[in-house]
């Protein structure tokens, strides 16, 4: 392939401020860009030729520089309680995932920002697969075009089915930032999906730039992944702690909160790990962290998958945690978790492999795999 060809305009993950300016170069006034943008996101056109109300000639122009490209589903699975998760093929030929989660009248998409992952916190799944790319600002919007699409026919007493996304896929959204602040954009636009803000929340181990970013771009919800109550474990566990420690790291948050003003808080995800962060020594001195610290706290049991040496917490144990939060004033849940039946639990994602030489070879394997199943 000629290195110096163009590649052509991703038109899924253009916010409509990109997308303005895309079509004044094309010479068209700025209304054409509600117009492109309702006939991507909300008729989900597969063709640019489909947008029959858009002139011949743009969409002439448009077939030569620009196109639609929602990552192909190699396989869907649906889980007892619900839960389904697709394996989707990215451009690079790799597989990714991405989870719905249906909870009465909420349905949490949880979307993947990278194959794979390079920080390999130590009891993530994804992470012992090592980094094999980035995945396009319109392969991360794609994922939640592909759900909506999908699942309207079944819920088509709700006006949408996916309220919530979450990036706590695959991958390190912070570590993907060019890409996924425009794929969050288009997520909160009316012109887009039109999900509130509050209900956008982008994940992160602690990319303290990352989040210095995000300040300035977006006001999108933050969650991250803390784990430990202080940098001696948290180095351990969230290798990326020792260039970016605790206090740098919520010190960030802080910013980010009070940025967004309306009382908003950052939500604070703790995985379980037995006998490693749970112990009555490391609550108390979590509550003591996160004394006066905008936020809510999110304990994740630990899901097992094949080579780990982690192990869950006992119930009570969990119990134990969460009720001395919620004693200290912490608004505390725990999430249940769903759909491990078909692996597609927190940490879970693209699981099953754990080694780390042939990684583009390995994720084609994955994705063949399920194409043949
Ligand atoms: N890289 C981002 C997005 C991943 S989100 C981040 O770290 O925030 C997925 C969440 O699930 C993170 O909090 C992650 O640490 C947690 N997690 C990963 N593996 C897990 C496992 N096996 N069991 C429970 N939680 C896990």
């Amino acid at each position: 392939m000629n290195q110096l060809t163009p590649e052509k305009i991703d038109l899924l993950g253009l916010s409509q401020a990109q997308m303005t300016s895309v079509l004044a170069g094309y010479g068209e006034k700025p209304y054409r860009a509600a117009q492109v943008m309702k006939w991507l996101h909300h008729r989900s056109v597969m063709k640019i030729d489909d947008m029959t109300d858009i002139s011949k000639k743009l969409r002439t122009e448009f077939e030569a520089g620009a196109e639609i490209h929602e990552p192909e589903v190699l396989s869907e699975k649906v889980s007892r309680d619900g839960t389904r998760k697709w394996l989707m093929r990215s451009r690079s030929g790799s597989a990714i995932e991405t989870v719905f989660i249906p909870e009465g009248n909420r349905g949490t998409l949880c979307v993947s920002s990278q194959v794979g992952c390079i920080l390999d916190c130590k009891f993530c799944s994804t992470g012992k697969q090592g980094f094999n790319s980035n995945l396009t600002a319109g392969e991360i919007v794609g994922q939640l075009r592909m759900a909506e699409r999908r699942l309207r026919a079944e819920f088509e007493d709700r006006n949408r089915v996916v309220t919530n996304v979450v990036l706590m896929g695959m991958g390190e959204p912070l570590l993907n930032i060019d890409q996924v602040i425009p794929a969050v954009s288009v997520m909160m636009d009316d012109l887009g999906y039109g999900i509130s803000k509050r209900k956008v929340t982008i994940s992160t181990a602690g990319v303290v730039p990352g989040i210095l970013r995000l300040k300035e771009t977006t006001d999108a919800s933050l969650a991250i992944s803390l784990h430990a109550p202080n940098d001696a474990l948290r180095d351990q566990l969230v290798p990326i702690n020792r260039k970016y420690p605790i206090a740098m790291l919520l010190d960030a948050c802080r910013d980010y909160a009070e940025n967004l003003g309306e009382k908003r808080t950052i939500t604070i995800e703790y995985t379980l790990l037995d006998g490693v962060n749970d112990q009555a020594e490391q609550v108390r001195e979590l509550a003591v962290l996160l004394k006066n610290f905008p936020c809510k706290i999110n304990l994740i049991p630990f899901n097992p998958y094949p080579g780990t040496t982690f192990k869950r917490p006992s119930a009570a144990s969990v119990r134990y945690f969460q009720d001395y939060l919620v004693g200290k004033g912490f608004s505390t849940m725990v999430r249940t978790t769903r759909g491990d039946d078909i692996d597609a639990a927190c940490g879970q994602l693209a699981g099953q492999v754990v080694d780390r030489t042939s990684r583009s070879a390995r994720y084609q394997r994955i994705a063949l795999q399920a194409a043949a199943e």
